[in-house]
């Protein structure tokens, strides 16, 4: 999924939140608000801090949630018995507040033909208080290793929170660009962003085609800023794997310097 090493989790637990609240906050994204006692053992980190998701399938009244933080939680999730196995998705933290005690979750809705969606599609657009789910922190995947003069992000929806928490985490000086994606320009979100980066917001508005193509085609087309880059890819798997293939192949930039992470692939559901 990551081409590259991702800053592991500080002191992760597996935490058991309820939803406290959740709102369309745009036409394509539900934001669902995870708050309750879990939370006081959650190390908020900045960035795109992510996580797995566990959320109960339908018919469970309880979450059967591993015990492991380590990659071990996989094996005890796979000696779960099938049917009682929650769903695992991977969200990223939109915001954290401390003082409140809430986690905000931003999730596409994203439709299939029929109408119909994936389980954490599902999961959010149904949510209400008091709903349980589970969540086990990943840590960060914005990892620059080495000096650069500017950064460029790219994404497609799914990576907008990870776009939004790496601008707001960012230094003032930083210099950059930002590329991203999304169904409708009313899904672009305000957040803080250092005024030497520009965000460039490519909305499909009805337009076909998988998510993430038009990404792809903004960063061809873009110029390159001058001095060294760093480069965060995050989204759909055919968007980030030519985005780094163009910025290595067309505009030689050493392979260290891009980082990705595939965060879905089109036509195949996640785990
Ligand atoms: C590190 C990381 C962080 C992520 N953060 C976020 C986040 O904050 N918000 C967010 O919305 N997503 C995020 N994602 C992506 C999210 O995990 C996937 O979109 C996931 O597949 C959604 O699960 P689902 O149960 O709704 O659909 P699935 O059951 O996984 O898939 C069902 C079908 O829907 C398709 N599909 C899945 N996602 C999309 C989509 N966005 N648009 C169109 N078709 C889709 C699949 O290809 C499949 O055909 C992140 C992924 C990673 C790896």
């Amino acid at each position: 999924m990551a081409n590259h090493k991702i800053r592991k989790a500080v002191d992760p637990h597996v935490l058991l939140l309820d939803v406290v609240g959740s709102e369309r906050i745009s036409p394509n994204v539900v934001r669902v608000t995870l708050g309750g006692d879990g939370l006081e053992r959650f190390t908020p980190s900045g960035f795109d801090q992510w996580f797995r998701l566990f959320l109960p399938r339908p018919g469970q009244d309880s979450l059967k949630l591993p015990t492991a933080t380590s990659g071990l939680w996989y094996a005890q999730y796979l000696a779960t018995a099938k049917q009682k196995r929650p769903y695992v998705r991977n969200y990223t933290v939109r915001a954290y507040r401390a003082e409140q005690r809430e986690l905000d979750v931003d999730f596409v809705v994203h439709l299939e033909a029929d109408g119909t969606c994936g389980p954490a599609a599902t999961f959010a657009l149904n949510a209400k208080p008091g709903d349980q789910v589970g969540l086990l922190d990943q840590g960060i995947g914005y990892n620059p290793r080495h000096e650069h003069a500017w950064t460029l992000l790219v994404a497609d929806e799914t990576g907008l929170p990870a776009v939004a928490g790496i601008c707001e985490s960012l230094g003032d000086d930083v210099k950059g660009v930002a590329i991203v994606e999304l169904p409708s320009i009313e899904d672009r979100q305000e957040f803080r962003v250092p005024s030497g980066v520009r965000v460039d917001w490519v909305p499909r508005n009805g337009a076909g085609g998988v998510p993430g193509e038009l990404a792809l085609a903004r960063l061809r087309e873009a110029q390159p800023l001058d001095g060294d880059v760093y480069a965060y890819l995050v989204g759909e798997s055919a968007l980030v794997t030519g985005g780094r293939r163009h910025l290595v192949e067309q505009q030689r930039v050493p392979k260290n310097h891009v980082d990705f992470i595939g965060y879905w692939r089109h036509g195949r559901a996640a785990m």
